[in-house]
C-alpha cells in the first residue's frame, strides 16, 4: 500500500469522485478507490518535465508534445474524446511581448527611478504596438478591494480615473490564525488575487495598476514575479483589443515601494497597517508616474485536452477533474546557462495524476456519470484555459455536478491532515470529511 498512502491527495480526489459517482447518501456503503498507478505518475512527471518540453509554454513546440502526449496516455486508458469527437479545445489567445521602459516618478522629494525587472516588471492588457502612461496622479489604495457584499470599498470617496493606484497584494486579513473575518481570515479570496486587483483598477478608471510584491502574502519570491511577467505573455484574443483594461499593469518590489512611498513622505509599514482596518480611506501621493511599452503581438491559438468516460445510468451527469498542463516554459538563466523552468510539480504532476486517475477510473469500470478529464492551457497566465472551457463548456455546466482540480500533488510524503481552503462552497468537502 506504501505507493497508494504516499499519494494521498490523489485518493481523496479519487474517493470524491467515487463518492459522488454513488449518491450523496451518507449511509451508503464507501466505493473503493480506483488503484492509482505510480508507474504513470512517475513517467509521465519525468516526461513532461523533461528538457525536451521546454516548460511547456503554450503555443510553443513544447505545447506540441504536450498536448500529444496528453492525448495519447487518454486514448490508451480507454477515454474517448472529449470535444464532439475531437482531444482538443482550441483556445484562442493572444501574445503579448513587452519591452517597458523605467518607470518614472516625479512631484516628490527627488526624481525617482525605478528600473525594470529589478525594481519592477510592466505589462498592459491592451493589445497595442506602444502603450505610454504620461505624468499619471498617484494614489496608494489600499488592498485596492471593492466588496459591497463585505462592506469594503478601498475606492470610497476617490477618483483614479487616469491614476496609478499602487495595490497590496492579498486581502486585509490574511495574518488572522483562523478563518474568521470580513476576507476569511488567512485564507485567500478571489479579492487577494492579482487577476481581481487588476479587473477592479480598470472598472475604476486606473490607468495604472501596480501591485507591491512581499513573499508572505504572495507565498512566492520576486524570482517568480520576473519569471512569469516579462517574455511573452497570453490573454484571450478579444475583438476590443481589451481597451477597457488599465494601460499598465505591474508589480513594484517591496523595497521599490518603500521608496516610492517614502518620496512622497509617506511609510509602507504605516500605510499597510491602516488598509487592513475598516473604513481605510485611499491615500493620493502627490507624484506623478510615467512609463511606456512597445509590444510585438502574435495571435494564435492554444489547446486544452479532454477526455470522456460515458457513464452507464446517468450519462448527462458529469464529474470533472482538471489539471493545467502549462508551466513557464523559457525564463531566466540560471548561473549554469540552463533557462528552461521544468515545471515539474507545478503541474507535471497534476497532469500526471490526471492521466493516472484516467487508467484508473477505466479500470474500475464505468462509473454511473460521466467523468471528464480537462487538461488546461494558460494557466500561469491568468487561467485562461479555464476560464474558455467555463465560457464555452463541451458539456452543460448546469449538469456537472462536481469538479476537482489538481495543482500540484503531494511530493512530501504521508499527511494526516487535509485542509479545505474556502470550506463552504461545495457540498463535495462532505465527502472528504468521511474520507479523512
Ligand atoms: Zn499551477
Amino acid at each position: 500500500m506504501r505507493p497508494l498512502t504516499r499519494l494521498s491527495p490523489i485518493l481523496a480526489a479519487a474517493c470524491l469522485a467515487a463518492c459522488a459517482q454513488t449518491g450523496s447518501a451518507p449511509e451508503r456503503a464507501a466505493v473503493a478507490p480506483p488503484q492509482i498507478s505510480q508507474a504513470t505518475l512517475t513517467t509521465v512527471t519525468q516526461i513532461l518535465s523533461s528538457d525536451a518540453y521546454e516548460g511547456r509554454a503554450p503555443t510553443t513546440p513544447g505545447e506540441e508534445k504536450t498536448v500529444r502526449l496528453i492525448a495519447d496516455r487518454f486514448e490508451k486508458a480507454g477515454l474517448q474524446p472529449g470535444n464532439n469527437g475531437s482531444w482538443h479545445q482550441n483556445v484562442p489567445l493572444v501574445e503579448t511581448t513587452a519591452t517597458p521602459t523605467a518607470l518614472r516618478i516625479t512631484g516628490g522629494k527627488a526624481p525617482l527611478t525605478l528600473n525594470y525587472r529589478t525594481d519592477m516588471v510592466a505589462n498592459s492588457y491592451q493589445v497595442q504596438p506602444r502603450v505610454s502612461l504620461d505624468n499619471s496622479d498617484v494614489v496608494f489604495v489600499g488592498y485596492g478591494i471593492n466588496a459591497p457584499e463585505r462592506g469594503w470599498n478601498d475606492y470610497a470617496g476617490v477618483d483614479v480615473r487616469g491614476k496609478t493606484v499602487i495595490i497590496l497584494v492579498n486581502d486585509p486579513d490574511y495574518e488572522t490564525q483562523g478563518l474568521q473575518g470580513t476576507f476569511g481570515g488567512r485564507a485567500m479570496t478571489y479579492y487577494g488575487r492579482w487577476t481581481y486587483k487588476y479587473e477592479e483598477a480598470a472598472r475604476q478608471g486606473a490607468a495604472a495598476a501596480l501591485i507591491v510584491h512581499d513573499e508572505v502574502p504572495a507565498a512566492y519570491p520576486w524570482g517568480v514575479v520576473t519569471s512569469s511577467w516579462t517574455g511573452p505573455q497570453y490573454n484571450m484574443d478579444d475583438p476590443n483589443n481589451h481597451m477597457d483594461q488599465s494601460k499598465i499593469i505591474g508589480w513594484v518590489t517591496n523595497d521599490a515601494a518603500r521608496r516610492l512611498l517614502a518620496n512622497a513622505g509617506q511609510d509602507l509599514g504605516t500605510l499597510t497597517a491602516a488598509a487592513k482596518r475598516p473604513g481605510f480611506k485611499a491615500v493620493p501621493l502627490g507624484t506623478r508616474a510615467s512609463v511606456s511599452l512597445t509590444q510585438k503581438i502574435k495571435r494564435q491559438a492554444s489547446r486544452n485536452v479532454i477526455g470522456i468516460l460515458p457513464g452507464t445510468t446517468r450519462p448527462n451527469e458529469y464529474v470533472i477533474y482538471t489539471a493545467h498542463w502549462d508551466h513557464l516554459g523559457r525564463c531566466d538563466p540560471d548561473p549554469d546557462g540552463d533557462d528552461i523552468c521544468n515545471g515539474a510539480l507545478d503541474n507535471a504532476t497534476g497532469t500526471a495524476g490526471l492521466i493516472a486517475l484516467a487508467e484508473a477510473h477505466v479500470r474500475a469500470g464505468r462509473p454511473e456519470r460521466s467523468i471528464i478529464f480537462l487538461a488546461v492551457t494558460a494557466e500561469e497566465s491568468g487561467l485562461l484555459g479555464s476560464r474558455f472551457y467555463g465560457e464555452n463548456p463541451v458539456y452543460p455546466l448546469a449538469q456537472t455536478v462536481g469538479g476537482v482540480n489538481m495543482d500540484g500533488l503531494n511530493i512530501i510524503g504521508n499527511t494526516r491532515d487535509l485542509v479545505v481552503v474556502g470550506p463552504g462552497k461545495s457540498e463535495l468537502e462532505d465527502y472528504f470529511k468521511r474520507a479523512a
